[in-house]
């Protein structure tokens, strides 16, 4: 469990770290520079390996926001 909490509809630089022992990206943190939240709380980041999803480790919030077009 994370406890890297989102407010809904907002663009984050996120930190993840893959803890599936059985991929080759264990233990291994990726940084997403540009992560959308969604409702806030179905916010995943999924291993491109393995498909599980990653601990979110950081969540800092965008300032100023994207241009989104
Ligand atoms: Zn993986």
């Amino acid at each position: 469990m994370s406890d890297v909490t989102f407010e809904p509809a907002l663009y984050y630089e996120v930190t993840a770290r893959d803890n599936n022992p059985d991929c080759r990206n264990f233990e291994q943190v990726f940084d997403v520079a540009e992560f959308y939240s969604n409702d806030g709380v179905h916010c995943y980041v999924t291993c491109g390996i393995c498909r599980q999803r990653m601990e979110i480790l950081t969540a800092i919030l965008l300032d100023p926001q994207p241009e989104v077009s």
